[in-house]
């Protein structure tokens, strides 16, 4: 069984053609993207989903918190994170979101004090900061 079936089928969802196009598109990148952009991969690829298939799909996956949401300029992106407890740092320029297991504690601490949980924490990644001169490249 392919690895999204086998997904799917263990958050007890049925593996349809648009939730394993969804995840295939999803498992290409690191950075997280909108429904606009995943669609617009999804049909370069070849497949046949509508931008309201695309988007319920991704909101059907963000339940069931396979994927799990951020936010990019005000609009909603999506990422396929791996499994587990987990915090985010994500680009607010281009989406990239890294997984900051190692950075648990640290930021669990911290916020403790104040009484706040932080669940990702936005800022600007390494290529993005080098990159400033060529801004509209990085919100593709
Ligand atoms: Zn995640
Ligand atoms: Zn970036």
């Amino acid at each position: 069984m392919d690895p999204d079936r086998r997904t799917l089928h263990g958050l007890g969802l049925v593996a349809t053609a648009p939730r394993l196009l969804v995840l295939r598109s999803l498992r290409q990148q690191d950075r997280a993207r909108s429904a606009g952009e995943i669609y617009a991969e999804v049909q370069n690829a070849g497949g046949k989903l509508g931008l309201t298939t695309v988007y319920r799909t991704l909101i059907t996956l963000s339940e069931a918190k396979l994927v799990h949401t951020f936010e990019r300029g005000g609009e909603t992106v999506y990422r396929l994170c791996g499994e587990g407890n987990h915090r985010h740092l994500v680009c607010r320029r281009c989406g990239l979101v890294v997984e900051a297991g190692d950075l648990d504690r640290a930021l669990h601490r911290l916020p403790a004090a104040v009484g706040f949980h932080v669940e990702e924490i936005y800022g600007v990644c390494t290529s993005c900061w080098t990159d400033e001169t060529e801004p509209s490249t990085a919100m593709r």
